[in-house]
């Protein structure tokens, strides 16, 4: 019996604590899928060499992994301190400079990076700093000068982010520095791009254009974290490829209550468009500090695994905390027993999907067959990945591998749940000589064995785009072959 894979993958932020030796390569065994180079702290130098060793770790080690760049977007800080930082107390004054050169802060003002702010505020807002942690209410705006009182007693230190509660900062998502990383990113050839604080699709529309024109087919993942997004959600899900829960900002802007149901509603609308989607922030904390999570944790991984998200991510667990790999072994282990509860959805019926092309209505058809004959996995026989996206949209039992030669649709697909991405040259082969070989490196593999029936899909034109038109009900022969059930 084939030992049951893990189906939710894993996202795992790199940083200070992953580039010490070896620690790639054992994160890549304990199960990361895709990588995050966070380009909010660090120079792209060093996150070009980071994505460089994660090239060669994954290599090392023989697994598909994808690398996400995440964009720093119009993340509004508060400039530094003469001193570092500064103790504020509730009911005290303090005010925020909107100026590009303001002097070094104390513990009556500090400048901010946004010169906009000022317009975009107004008496009776409350600004949120530091994830929240301190509270600032505005009494009256002067020029450049918000005059503010603290709400509540704590430290503020250099260049901690700023957000407006209720959200309506009007700032663009995409910053002169993100529309310039976009082309550094290109270079460094990676698999996904992130756009932080999009608003609309227009934000996902103009990341896509720019990458085009660098040459790169990245992935666009739009990260939910600000209010405009969710008013917005079905057109910038539409415009992206990928959708993040980012539930560090979402939760400071619209306040932590709303989170559980946002989450839910965020992987609904994902799946609804066929879209991957990731689950973030804080999902094992703890761990930055210890070595096992806390049961709360283990809850909220599980929990949005049965919400249905694709994938999972670690932040400062694994980029700067004490067990990055503890941190990834745990969430392995954590998404396998929540994978047991999930309920899967086969009521086909009732769900309003829209199947205008051949690909779409194959993959509904097979994953109807799956579930009712009874199969050990399905064979997806795919150029850009896209049929193994509609195929794992369904949530079926069955895995599917997805078999392809292009190395930058594997990487993509790795995000995918349900799907495990197969590097296999079909050129030249007809696809009943594509069938044969793909079963025959799947044996060889120890993923299928004899007698296992397969659903097995390609087109009749292979080498093709979204050309998915045909489907056959195989089983594995002794010989490790594709025995036909049928006419093969
Ligand atoms: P960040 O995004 O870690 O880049 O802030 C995720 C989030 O806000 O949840
Ligand atoms: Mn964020």
């Amino acid at each position: 019996m084939i030992e049951r894979q893990r189906r939710t993958k894993i996202l795992a932020t790199l940083g200070p604590a992953t580039d010490a030796p070896g620690v790639l390569d054992d994160l890549f065994r304990a199960g990361v899928n895709v990588v995050r180079l966070n380009f909010s702290h660090g120079d792209p130098s060093g996150q070009a060499k980071r994505a460089a060793e994660v090239r060669a770790a994954a290599n090392r080690v023989g697994v598909e992994v994808g690398i996400l760049a995440d964009l720093p977007g119009p993340k509004i800080r508060i400039e530094r301190f003469a001193e570092g930082n500064v103790q504020l107390k509730a009911g005290d004054r303090f005010d925020l400079i909107a100026k590009a050169d303001a002097a070094p802060g104390d513990a009556t003002q500090v400048g901010v990076s946004y010169l906009g702010l000022p317009q975009d505020v107004g008496p009776g807002d409350v600004l949120l700093l530091d994830d929240g942690l301190m509270q600032l209410q505005v009494v009256e705006v002067q020029g450049e000068r918000i005059i503010n009182t603290v709400l509540n007693d704590g430290v503020l230190s250099d260049r901690k982010g700023l957000n407006k509660q209720g959200g309506g900062l009007s700032l663009g998502a995409l910053t002169e520095r993100d529309k310039e990383l976009i082309g550094i990113v290109a270079k460094i050839g990676v698999d996904f791009i992130a756009v932080s604080f999009c608003r609309n699709a227009q934000d996902m529309n103009d990341a896509r254009a720019i990458a085009r024109q660098h040459g790169c087919d990245a992935a666009l993942v739009s990260k939910i974290e600000r209010t405009e997004a969710i008013e917005n959600l079905e057109e910038i899900v539409e415009a992206s490829d990928v959708v993040m829960v980012a539930r560090g900002d979402l939760g400071v802007e619209i306040g932590d209550a709303e989170l559980p149901g946002l989450q839910k509603k965020i992987i609904k609308a994902a799946l609804a468009q066929n879209k991957v989607v990731i689950t973030a922030t804080q999902m094992l904390q703890s761990m930055v500090e210890s070595p096992i999570p806390t049961r709360a944790e283990v809850l909220d991984v599980a929990n949005s695994v049965i919400d249905g998200t694709d994938a999972v991510m670690l932040s400062a667990e694994t980029a700067a905390g004490a067990y990055p790999v503890k941190a990834v072994e745990a969430m392995a282990r954590i998404c396998l027993g929540a994978e047991r509860q999930f309920q899967i959805d086969t009521d086909f019926n009732a769900s309003p999907r829209n199947l205008e092309r051949a690909d779409q209505a194959i993959a509904m058809a097979t994953m109807f067959l799956s579930q009712h004959v009874g199969v050990r996995a399905i064979v997806a026989m795919t150029e850009s990945g896209g049929t193994a996206r509609y195929l794992s949209r369904f949530r079926a039992k069955a895995p599917v591998f997805a078999v392809t030669r292009h190395d930058g649709a594997r990487r993509q697909m790795a995000l995918m749940r349900d799907v495990f991405p197969i590097n296999f040259d079909s050129r030249g082969f007809t696809p009943r000589e594509a069938a044969r070989g793909s079963i025959r490196l799947l044996v060889e593999a120890g993923l299928l064995q004899a007698g296992d029936r397969v659903v097995f899909t390609s087109g009749e034109h292979m080498e093709t785009h979204g050309a998915t038109n045909t489907l056959r009900l195989l089983e594995v022969g002794n010989d490790g072959r594709a025995s036909g059930l049928g006419e093969l």
